[in-house]
């Protein structure tokens, strides 16, 4: 079984809220969503970037969805006491129930 560990910073600039990061959150999500599109020439255009230009722009914003998503993941610990080495036990014991993991 392969698992990926990313280390992602606790941003020290913002004053991030639940609400603030989960808009965040689509807002990257969309912006990930609106460069394959362009990469997969969705809206009928031209595909004119060369594909490793976008393959860097797809990652790019894969990483802000990431960093978002950890970011969230600190507002839940402080600010409202999450033990997220807990929830990431029970998000490993629900991927294997569900069938998505065998160790
Ligand atoms: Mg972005």
């Amino acid at each position: 079984m392969e698992a990926k560990t990313l280390s992602l910073p606790r941003l020290n600039q913002l004053t991030p809220t639940l609400e603030s990061t989960a808009l965040k959150l689509m807002e990257e999500a969309g912006e990930l969503a609106q460069v394959i599109g362009k990469f997969r020439g969705l809206s009928g255009e031209k595909v004119d970037q060369d594909d490793r230009a976008v393959v860097k722009a797809i990652t790019r914003e894969l990483l802000d969805v990431a960093q978002t998503a950890v970011t969230m993941m600190f507002v839940m610990e402080e600010q409202f006491g999450v033990d997220l080495d807990q929830a990431l036990q029970e998000h490993w014991a629900k991927l294997e129930r569900k069938g998505y993991l065998v160790r």
